[in-house]
C-alpha cells in the first residue's frame, strides 16, 4: 500500500480540526487533514465566537473576515421569550445581559465577541486554509491507526474512490468530534454525565422578516400548549433553526422527526398554520457534560469535541475546541522544529483538560438557566462568562509559577501572573497602533523597558545560541521599541521599571522577573530551557 509521510495528522475537519491545521502551518509545521465528509457541515450549529477566539484569530487576519461572515447576525441582540414569534411576547433581554460583558472591556481585550453561524466560518477556514497552502483533504476517513515509539501509521480511505492509503505521521491529532473513533480506539473513557437532554435541531427556509421586523434576537424561546422549544437566527432572513427536546423514555426518538412533522413543528412555534416552510437538515444532539479522561496516548492528542462535551448555553463547546487547537500546535512546532523536548507535549493535557473540565461544569449551570432542565449536580458556582472565557489559567511546567496563593478560578485575574493570559495594552509599533497581544503569534516574546536593556540583549543572545526566535521590545516613550502613549506598561504587567515579562507563543505569561531579580541573561536561559522541557 502507498505510504506517505508527514509530521501531524488530524482527523477531522471542524473548527478544531481547521483550526490545528491553520495554527500548525502559521508555525511553519506540515500537516494532512483527512475528514470524511466530501465538505464542511451544512448545519450551522454554533454561532459564538468568543473574544478568546477572535483574540487568536487576529495575528492570523481573519478576525474582520469572521465578523464580516457573520455580518448577517450583527443586528441579532436580544433573546426573546414569547407564546408564538407571531403571538404574545413575554418578555426580552438585551445583549449586554447575554454575553455579561464587563463596562471595561475595552481595557481587557482589543476585540470582542462575534457572532457567526460555525457552518460560514468552516467555511471562511477553509478558504483560508487553502490560500495558505494546507493539505485540507474531505472524503478521506480514517479506518485504522497503530502507533510506536517513533510515530503513527494510519489508514486512510477516499471515501468516492473506496481506496485506502497509508499516512506515516510523527503525530496525530484527533478532532474527529463528539463520537470520536480515535477516543474510542484508544479506549480512553468519557467522564461525566448525560444525555441530560435529547433534543433535534431543525435547520429551515421560511421568511420570517415580517414577523421579526426589529426584534432581531439569536434566540426566542417559544412556550405554548403545542410546542415548546427554541428558535434561533442564522441569516436573519429565511435562514433559521428550530430547537425541539424529545424524551426516549415516552418511546420518542429522531426518527419521530419526518419532515412533515418538522414543518409541523415550525409552524406551531412560529404561529402561522400555513407558512410556508422548507427543512434544509435536522440533527439531532445530546447534551452532555463529560471530558476524556486523558488528552494525550503517546503520540496522538484529543482535541475539541473528541476531548470534552458540553451543553450549548454559554457558546463554549466550538470556542473551548479551536484554543485546544491554539494551545497544541505551538507545542507540536517546537518540539518538531527543534528547540523543545517532548516532555513539552504532556503540558497539553495538564493545560487544557482542567480547562474543559470547568467549562463543561459553566455551560451545564447555564443551560439551567435556558428553561432546560437544572443540572446542577456539584456544589460549583456559577462565574461571569469573561471569567470563564479569559480568565482560565494554566498551572504547569511550561509555566515558572511566582509564590503566593494559587490564583482563583472565579475571578478575573489578567495582572501579568504566569499562568494567565497576558494583559491587553494599546502600543505603538513605527507609527501603527497594535494590542500586545498582536505580538504573540509563532514565538516566545520578551517584553520589559528602556531600563532593562540587559533583558533586551541576552534575550537576542540566548535567541541565537538556542536556535530559536525570540523577539524582545522595550516598551516606553520616544525612542522605545513599542511606544505606550498612556503609561500604562507596568501597572498592566505589575512589573518594577528594568523588569521584564516573557510571554509563551499562546500569548500566556510564562514567567516575570520581580523586582529583586537583577537581569542576568543565565537566568533568562535557565527559564527558556525549564519551559521548553530541556
Ligand atoms: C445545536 C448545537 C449548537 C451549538 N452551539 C454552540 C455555540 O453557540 N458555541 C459553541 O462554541 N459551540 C456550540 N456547539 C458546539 C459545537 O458545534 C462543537 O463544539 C464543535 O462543532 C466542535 O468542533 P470539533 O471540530 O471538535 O468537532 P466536529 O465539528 O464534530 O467535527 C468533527 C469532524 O470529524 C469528522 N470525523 C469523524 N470521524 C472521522 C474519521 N474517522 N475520519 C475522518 N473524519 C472524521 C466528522 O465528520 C466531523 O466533520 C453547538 C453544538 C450543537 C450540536
Amino acid at each position: 500500500m502507498h505510504t506517505e509521510t508527514i509530521p501531524v495528522l488530524i482527523v477531522g475537519g471542524g473548527p478544531a480540526g481547521l483550526s490545528a491545521s491553520l495554527f500548525l502551518a502559521r508555525h511553519g509545521v506540515r500537516s494532512i487533514l483527512v475528514e470524511r465528509h466530501a465538505h464542511t457541515s451544512v448545519h450551522p450549529r454554533a454561532k459564538g465566537v468568543n473574544t478568546r477566539t477572535l483574540e487568536i484569530f487576529r495575528p492570523l487576519g481573519l478576525e474582520d473576515a469572521i465578523r464580516e461572515a457573520g455580518a448577517a447576525l450583527t443586528r441579532s441582540t436580544n433573546w426573546l421569550f414569547v407564546e408564538t414569534l407571531a403571538g404574545t411576547e413575554h418578555r426580552r433581554l438585551s445583549r449586554r445581559s447575554l454575553f455579561e460583558l464587563p463596562a471595561d472591556l475595552e481595557q481587557i481585550s482589543p476585540t470582542t465577541w462575534a457572532l457567526c453561524a460555525q457552518n460560514q466560518l468552516e467555511a471562511l477556514l477553509v478558504e483560508t486554509a487553502h490560500q495558505r497552502h494546507c493539505d485540507l483533504r474531505f472524503g478521506n476517513e480514517l479506518v485504522s491507526f497503530v502507533q510506536d515509539p517513533s510515530g503513527v501509521t494510519a489508514c486512510v480511505r477516499a471515501t468516492t474512490a473506496d481506496t485506502q492509503h497509508q499516512i506515516r505521521a510523527d503525530y496525530l491529532i484527533a478532532a474527529d468530534g463528539a463520537s470520536s473513533p480515535v477516543c474510542k480506539q484508544l479506549a480512553i473513557p468519557m467522564l461525566g454525565r448525560g444525555p441530560l437532554s435529547y433534543s433535534m435541531n431543525i435547520y429551515f427556509r421560511a421568511d420570517l422578516r415580517e414577523l421579526v421586523q426589529d426584534r432581531w434576537f439569536i434566540m426566542c424561546f417559544v412556550q405554548n400548549p403545542a410546542v415548546q422549544g427554541i428558535l434561533a437566527a442564522v441569516n436573519n432572513r429565511d435562514l433559521w433553526q428550530f430547537h425541539v427536546q424529545y424524551d426516549p423514555a415516552n418511546g420518542a426518538s429522531p426518527q419521530d422527526f419526518t419532515p412533515a412533522r418538522c414543518i409541523e413543528l415550525v409552524r406551531q412555534a412560529v404561529g402561522l398554520p400555513q407558512l410556508s416552510v422548507e427543512i434544509l437538515s435536522v440533527l439531532p444532539w445530546e447534551a452532555n457534560v463529560r471530558v476524556a479522561a486523558a488528552f494525550q496516548r503517546d503520540r496522538i492528542f484529543l482535541i475539541g469535541d473528541a476531548a470534552h462535551v458540553m451543553p450549548p448555553a454559554g457558546a463554549f463547546g466550538m470556542n473551548t475546541s479551536i484554543q485546544d487547537a491554539h494551545n497544541l500546535a505551538w507545542k507540536l512546532a517546537a518540539v518538531l522544529n527543534g528547540p523543545a523536548a517532548p516532555s513539552l507535549l504532556s503540558t497539553y493535557e495538564s493545560e487544557r483538560r482542567p480547562v474543559a473540565q470547568f467549562t463543561t461544569e459553566q455551560a451545564a449551570l447555564r443551560f439551567g438557566n435556558q428553561g432546560m432542565p437544572e443540572q446542577t449536580s456539584k456544589n460549583i458556582a456559577r462565574v461571569d462568562d469573561t471569567v470563564v472565557i479569559l480568565g482560565y489559567h494554566y498551572p504547569s511546567p511550561a509555566i515558572i509559577a511566582e509564590e503566593g496563593a494559587a490564583l482563583p478560578t472565579t475571578q478575573l485575574d489578567l495582572s501579568g501572573r504566569p499562568g494567565t493570559r497576558a494583559p491587553h495594552l494599546w502600543l505603538e509599533k513605527q507609527g501603527q497602533r497594535l494590542s500586545t497581544l498582536d505580538l504573540f503569534d509563532t514565538h516566545f516574546v520578551l517584553l520589559t523597558d528602556q531600563q532593562g536593556q540587559a533583558w533586551y540583549e541576552s534575550a537576542q543572545t540566548i535567541a541565537t545560541s538556542l536556535k530559536m526566535r525570540l523577539d524582545a521590545y522595550r516598551i516606553g516613550l520616544d525612542s522605545a521599541d513599542l511606544i505606550d502613549r498612556e503609561g500604562r506598561w507596568h501597572d498592566a504587567y505589575h512589573i518594577v521599571p528594568g523588569g521584564a515579562v516573557l510571554i509563551r507563543p499562546d500569548g500566556f505569561v510564562c514567567w516575570r522577573a520581580r523586582a529583586q531579580e537583577a537581569p542576568s541573561q543565565s537566568l533568562l536561559e535557565t527559564v527558556l530551557q525549564r519551559l521548553l522541557g530541556n
